[in-house]
């Protein structure tokens, strides 16, 4: 591993760019400069403070929700077609600001360029995706089974949503909930997480641009989040929260929309096993490993938690990906050849020593990494270690970090038994080429979404999400849409 000068001076490209973000809350359609101390965006990579920005207080949240419950009507009844072309424009504008929205989740977030150019991808996908499903929301007709009238299911926009984004993915979480939310007629207030609302007030711009109507979509960045959003969910005139981030947050955010038995998603924290059989074909498994593992700087939530890996490749697999991870370049993000970036803040550094220092006092042992270098910035070395053993915090907890965890197992009962060992259950890795092993695993292992020899699983065409206290409802795919339909049915007699 190689880690790069980081430059501390931003060029003037940076400086251009920062300079046009929007640093105001989005209302109603206008741009707010708010009247609490402004919200300082840092660079993780240097630890540099990069943009203030306008700071919600529980008023402006309900000023929000105000704006979007007044647009509600009027966007339901606007026509299917003309909302598909509104997010289909959107998706065009973000290919063609696609380098300012690559450069700005780097600046405010750290994951290396390529990554971010890959996120522009993906989240654009969402707009695509659902431009598409706009026009494809559909009920279903039917005799009753007594002959005596028709029964006819219709969808109808839940009403006003509050969306709650975290900082990993700035981009791709918005697109994820708005997008759905839009084609299916709902008005939107969009709170992003505290230290990357950068992103998200840009997008907010790219959908006005687009023809996004004013008060359908609201943007409130805050740096208190809970006092923020508690009125918001008390209010009736909400009826639909989407939450993406940890599953304590997710929990008492639950426990908050039980009171107006509000609609709700909630994506929450994995804790993917990634299982390698005797049989795997080695050199997908460690490709698929640097992908599922160090994707985003290992802060995905379906990033692989544990390695669980047979006993008789396990040497080799921990030899090959450790050759890999000691070829990754640390660096800021947009530096040339950088393959890990910061993590996103010090909190986050200091909880990777405490998962390393906790699994080597119970018996593992480091092959590469494991310590935070010194300098700016928030980095953590990739780190590879070995013989984990039971009872270590890093097999319970989300690692969120770029450090590759491994055990071993002999029989595929206890694969199964190790992998299904959490209160979790967003995503599984397995590994294996035999056709009716990896059925079985797909039956046997408890998680809403499954990689088979596969790293990556993440498309807007599919639906995301997880069971057990990794959440409820899916995001993406045909089912994306319904988090933000109800269904109603009509008996019409004759
Ligand atoms: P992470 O640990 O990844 O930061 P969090 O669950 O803390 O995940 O944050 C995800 C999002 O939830 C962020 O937008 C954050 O501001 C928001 N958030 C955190 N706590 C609360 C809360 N009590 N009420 C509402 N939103 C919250």
């Amino acid at each position: 591993m190689t880690i790069t000068d980081t430059t501390t001076e931003l060029s003037t490209r940076e400086t251009d760019l920062l300079a046009r973000i929007p640093d105001g809350l989005f209302i109603g359609g206008r741009w707010e400069a708010g009247t609490r101390e402004r919200i300082a965006v840092q660079d993780p990579a240097t630890g540099r403070v990069i943009k203030r920005i306008a700071n919600a207080t529980p008023e402006d949240g309900i000023r929000a929700l105000d704006a979007a419950a007044a647009a509600a009507d009027e966007w339901a009844a606007t026509a299917p077609r003309v909302r598909a072309e509104i997010l289909r424009r959107a998706f065009d504008l973000l290919q063609e600001r696609r380098a300012d929205f690559a450069l700005l989740m780097t600046l405010e977030m750290g994951k290396p360029l390529a990554e971010a150019n890959g996120e522009v991808t993906y989240g654009g996908e969402f707009l695509r995706w659902f431009s598409e499903e706009a026009v494809r929301i559909s009920g279903r007709f039917g005799q009753n089974p007594e002959g005596t009238g028709t029964m006819v299911v219709s969808q109808r926009p839940v009403g006003p949503c509050y969306l709650i984004t975290p900082w990993n993915f700035p981009l791709a979480m918005a697109t994820r909930k708005i997008a759905p939310a839009l084609a299916a007629g709902c008005t939107v207030v969009v709170k992003p997480a505290e230290l990357t609302p950068l992103t998200t007030l840009l997008f907010a711009q790219l959908l006005a641009d687009a023809g996004v109507p004013d008060g359908v979509v609201n943007v409130i960045p805050t740096s208190t989040a809970r006092t923020v959003s508690e009125p918001i969910i008390a209010d009736p005139r909400l009826r639909k929260l989407s939450f993406t981030g940890s599953t304590p947050v997710g929990r008492s955010l639950l426990a908050q929309a039980g009171q107006n038995v509000l609609r709700t998603s909630m994506e929450l924290g994995g804790n993917a096993p990634f299982v390698v059989f005797e049989d795997a074909d080695l050199d997908k498994a460690v490709e698929g490993a640097m992908l599922a593992k160090f994707r985003n700087i290992g802060q995905a939530c379906t990033a692989a938690n544990r390695f669980i890996v047979h006993e008789s490749v396990a040497e080799e697999f921990a030899r090959r990906v450790t050759e890999k991870v000691q070829a990754f370049q640390v660096g800021r993000g947009t530096d040339d050849g950088v393959t890990i970036g910061p993590l996103i803040d010090d909190r986050a550094v200091a909880s990777m020593t405490a998962l390393v220092t906790d699994a080597v006092d119970r018996g593992a042992r480091v092959l590469t990494g494991g310590t935070a270098p010194e300098g700016d910035g928030f980095f953590f070395e990739p780190t590879v270690i070995v013989d984990v053993q039971p009872g270590s915090d890093i097999l319970r907890e989300e690692i969120f970090g770029p450090i590759l965890a491994m055990t071993t197992f002999s029989t595929e009962d206890e694969a199964v038994a190790a992998a299904n060992s959490t209160e979790y259950g967003l995503v599984g890795y397995v590994f294996t080429q035999d056709l009716a092993r990896g059925q079985r695993m797909i039956d046997r292992v408890d998680t809403g979404m499954m990689g088979l020899n596969t790293g990556l699983v993440s498309n807007a065409a599919a639906p995301f999400g997880g069971v057990k206290q990794s959440g409820l409802g899916r995001e993406g795919g045909l089912e994306g849409i319904h988090e933000y339909l109800s269904t109603k049915y009509t008996l019409i007699p004759g």
